[in-house]
């Protein structure tokens, strides 16, 4: 039982129909003159504006890139070298971002702000940081992440557009790493006030190693990648495959149908569950403010994450004690730190996000293998 969506999703049943006909027609280079190129960038436009009105941009302004990860540090990197060297730059940014921001921010230096123990960021405090950046001379960029891969917790439209607003009195720029949301929540660029957006094809039945940054028609930064494809901005031949099937994914994102719905009904009969039977500690924020797949949970018992892991994939169940992309040596997880747990309740704490196709019986069966799980570790 697949348990672990915000690691990755199963791609699309029709991903082999798509690909097949890539592989053996349609595999010319989508920058050649001759008609057979022509046909495969056609193909890239396509997928292109599918992604754009679903995040309500235009075309122009969605570079394919190999993932989120290259689009956060994209946005980093690229913002830093464009203006470095006409003015300083601030980076404003959280303590919960996916280890890519972390770890770039490392490299380029950033301020971090205050996230209440829900995860919600501070807007009072990133305001200040706005403002204390920008009369200090900095071109200043904000990034934040739109919903948290380990915690859920979706920030407040209102935090969203009133931190946009306030970074552009001062000319700056808003990026948000919408990777957990795309697709699972509506997303409007225009709306939010967002510049730069950040999202992977992996976490919506896409297939991993494609995702897109979104710029904002007139927002400058330099690129990572130096080349000529995607208009001098993302050098390198495309990645056919990967962008068409990512077309495809969001076109079979529909934010009307009863998917969605039951995908949140389930996590609320699962979160339930682990309240009233197992005396478990919601991590994160409820609601509408969490993530439709996510539930994050601390128990009470002397369990560790990490081995209730191993516990239930021997009962073929896959959960994750954090995010799948913090390697083995960050043992404890930085996102449940910042939001105020100790580390002896972030070792007892586990995340599991539910597919779409998730039922009660599913639940009951995965609740039954946790509880023998738990067991072991008793005796
Ligand atoms: N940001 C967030 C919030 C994520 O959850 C992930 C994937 N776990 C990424 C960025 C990176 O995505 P990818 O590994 O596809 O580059």
């Amino acid at each position: 039982m697949y348990l672990d969506e915000a690691a990755t999703t199963k791609p699309l049943e029709s991903t082999m129909n798509i690909i097949k006909p890539l592989i053996e027609d349609m595999w010319h280079n989508p920058s050649a003159r001759y008609n057979d190129g022509r046909a495969v960038r056609k193909l890239i436009d396509n997928a292109r504006c599918k992604v754009a009105e679903l995040i309500n941009a235009e075309p122009e302004e969605i570079y394919f890139t190999s993932g989120a990860t290259e689009s956060n540090n994209w946005v980093f990197r690229g913002f830093h070298d464009r203006y470095i060297n006409s003015c300083n730059v601030g980076i404003i940014t959280t303590p919960i971002e996916h280890k890519s921001i972390i770890e770039v921010s490392k490299y380029i230096g950033c301020t971090f702000c205050k996230v209440d123990n829900k995860g919600f960021v501070d807007c009072e405090d990133v305001k200040k940081l706005i403002t204390a950046s920008a009369l200090d001379g900095r071109k200043t960029l904000v990034s934040i992440i739109h919903g948290n891969n380990e915690i859920g917790t979706i920030q407040k439209e209102e935090t969203l557009i009133d931190i946009a607003n306030k970074v552009h009195e001062y000319d700056g720029y808003f990026h948000m790493d919408a990777t957990q949301t795309l697709g699972h929540i509506p997303i409007d660029v225009k709306k939010l006030g967002v510049d730069l957006m950040s999202a992977s094809a992996q976490k919506i039945h896409g297939l991993k190693g494609t995702g897109f940054l979104y710029i904002k028609k007139g927002v400058e930064i330099n690129p990572l990648i130096y080349g000529s494809q995607e208009n001098g901005m993302r050098g390198g031949t495309e990645n056919v495959i990967g962008i068409v099937t990512f077309g495809e994914a969001v076109k079979n994102v529909d934010f009307n149908d009863e998917v969605h719905k039951h995908t949140r009904e389930m996590r609320e009969y699962f979160i339930e569950k682990l309240v009233s039977k197992f005396n478990g500690k919601i991590n994160g924020a409820l609601g509408d403010d969490r993530l439709p797949n996510n539930i994050n949970v601390t128990l009470p018992y002397m369990v560790t994450g990490e081995g209730l892991v191993y516990l239930l994939d021997a009962r073929g169940v896959c959960i994750s004690s954090g995010s799948a992309c913090n390697s083995a040596k960050d043992a404890q997880s930085y996102v449940l730190k910042a939001i105020g747990l100790s580390a002896d309740e972030i070792s007892r704490s586990i995340r599991i996000t539910i597919p779409e196709d998730i039922n009660r019986r599913k639940i009951q069966k995965a609740l039954y293998e946790l509880k023998n799980s738990i067991e072991i570790f008793r005796n």
